[in-house]
Formats: C-alpha cells, structure tokens, sequence
C-alpha cells in the first residue's frame, strides 16, 4: 500500500455540462476517498500562477483563458497510488487520444478550442506537483482524516 493525496480539478467546461457528479463518482467507484473540497472561479492571474510550468508552451494563453472562463470544482483525493491511480481513469491529455471508459473520452470535448484542449478534468502528476497543488488551493486544516 502506498497511501497518497491527490489533487483533481474539473475544470469550467464539464461544471459547465453538469458533468461534475457523474465524474467524481467514477473517481469514487475507484476507491479514492474525498478528503478536501471546494468551488472557485480561478483569475487568470490565478490560472497563471497554477499553469506556471508551461509558460513558453504554445498553448499556455488559450490554457488560462480556458481555466479561467467558469467555476471549478477542485477536490483532493486520497487512497491506495491515488496519483498514477487517478490518472489512469482520466486517461490522455487530448480527450480523443483517451480510451473507451476514461473520464476525458467520455466527458472532455474531442475538438481543440483556441488551440488547446478542453479536457474536463486535471489530476497531479507526481508527489511534488501533488504536494504543491494541493497547498496552492487548500490549507492544512481544510484537509479531512477519512477512515
Ligand atoms: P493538465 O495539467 O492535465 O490540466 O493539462 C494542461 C492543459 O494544457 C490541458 O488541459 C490542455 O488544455 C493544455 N494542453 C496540454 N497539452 C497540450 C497540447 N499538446 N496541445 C494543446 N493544449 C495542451
């Protein structure tokens, strides 16, 4: 067992579809536990800040301007491998590349917008993203102990 948080966010445009209930109770399904939550409409100084990794990509100005278009639901998830775990079940960062099942074939949108994708969900993708995500949006006493 390698007990691990996560950070996932479903980002404006499967809030905007009400997609949001169906997708975390497939994360649910998968046996990672809920242990923070919470709503927020990002600035696009915010989504700067939280995408500053890929500022010289050439998608980063339609990637804030995607992240920053409506609320978000932003919530950290906790279980067994929960990183590669929670990654899995999104499956590929372009909606069209994703398998049969995987949230973002399921629920992203399968034509680019404005040169990037809009892929309904984000999921850290090792400990010290995860680490660092889940402090850019939570503080310690805003994370539950779950049994
Ligand atoms: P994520 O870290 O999973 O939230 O992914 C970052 C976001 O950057 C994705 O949701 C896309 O909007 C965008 N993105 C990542 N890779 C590409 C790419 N190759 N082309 C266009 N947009 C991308």
């Amino acid at each position: 067992m390698a007990i691990e948080k996560t950070l996932a966010i479903i980002k404006p445009d499967a809030v905007a579809k009400n997609y949001a209930g169906k997708i975390l109770a497939q994360i649910e399904a998968n046996g990672l536990k809920i242990v923070a939550s919470k709503m927020t409409h990002l600035t696009r100084e915010k989504a700067e800040k939280f995408y500053s990794e890929h500022v010289d990509q050439i998608f980063y100005k339609p990637l804030i301007k995607y992240m920053s278009s409506g609320p978000i639901i932003v919530k950290v998830f906790e279980g067994d491998h929960a990183i590669s775990n929670l990654r899995k079940i999104m499956g590929a960062t372009i909606p069209s590349n994703a398998k049969e099942g995987e949230i973002r074939k399921l629920y992203g949108n399968h034509e680019p917008v404005n040169g990037t994708y809009e892929n309904a969900i984000h999921g850290s993708d090792s400990l010290e993203s995860a680490e660092r995500e889940i402090n850019f949006f939570f503080t310690n006493d805003e994370l539950c102990e779950r049994i």
